[in-house]
């Protein structure tokens, strides 16, 4: 599903995001990207996404080389990814449907099928009952869960989450978590960076550790 063969990412101010990485995501697992702020975990995200591109070396997602893909080919990428956001980047003036039903509306699906596909994504998620409340009447924890239905609405076969449970005390974090591992079950691939460790260890998947930029281990 992801590939990266000997990726070197260094941003114009001269910061070495990462370097000469490689390693191979097949479809179907549960992989935490994990290392200390600063290791290169965010850049290694958007280069898949193809919101950074990498200064050498090649990165391929479900067979794609990005390096073929132009600015065109990037929204129909992008459909096939889901994104999860520590900040969850919700919009405070729109209901809980409405946030959900985004990326559906951004796609062209008909409005039908929207409805449908939101609370299919609600009920995943627990908040069937809250979709027309607005997010600020909402936990942090419920917030978050907003931001995941969104992620899913599309039924993407990548989900990606960049600190997802960064702002939640360490129960929601493991509910969090569990989300996620349903979505895998069912068959997402799904990649999560944390530097939340003492919750990764309590989780049997594997983990790619970084450390400026490189890969320093890979394991369970
Ligand atoms: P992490 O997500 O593990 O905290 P990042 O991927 O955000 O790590 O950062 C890796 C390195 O790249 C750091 O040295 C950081 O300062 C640098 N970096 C990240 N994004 C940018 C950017 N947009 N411009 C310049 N340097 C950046
Ligand atoms: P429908 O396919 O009728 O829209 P659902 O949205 O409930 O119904 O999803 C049908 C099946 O797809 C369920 O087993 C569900 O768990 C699974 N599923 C949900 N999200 C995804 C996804 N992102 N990728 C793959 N399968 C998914």
């Amino acid at each position: 599903m992801i590939r990266f063969e000997q990726v070197c990412k260094r941003y114009p101010n001269g910061h070495q995001g990462l370097d000469h990485l490689s390693f191979h995501i097949r479809t179907g697992e549960m992989v935490f990207i994990t290392g200390h702020s600063g290791a290169g975990k965010s850049t290694l995200l958007k280069l898949i996404m193809c919101m950074e591109r990498p200064s050498s070396g090649q990165v391929f997602v479900g067979g794609q080389n990005l390096r073929d893909l132009g600015s065109h080919d990037i929204p129909y990428l992008r459909r096939q990814v889901g994104v999860v956001f520590q900040n969850h980047q919700l919009l405070f003036d729109r209901t809980v449907f409405d946030n959900v039903a985004l990326p559906l509306i951004i796609n062209g699906t008909p409005r039908d099928e929207v409805g449908r596909r939101v609370r299919a994504a609600l009920d995943k998620v627990g908040l069937l009952k809250k979709e027309s409340m607005y997010p600020i009447a909402l936990s942090g924890g419920e917030q978050q869960r907003v931001g995941i239905a969104r992620a899913v609405v599309h039924k993407p076969a990548l989900l990606l989450a960049d600190e997802p449970t960064g702002n939640l005390d360490p129960e929601l974090s493991a509910e969090i978590m569990g989300l996620f591992e349903d979505f895998n079950r069912v068959g997402v691939t799904v990649i999560i960076a944390s530097h939340d460790l003492p919750l990764i260890a309590e989780l049997d998947h594997r983990m790619l550790t970084l450390s400026e930029g490189r890969l320093l281990a890979d394991g369970e």
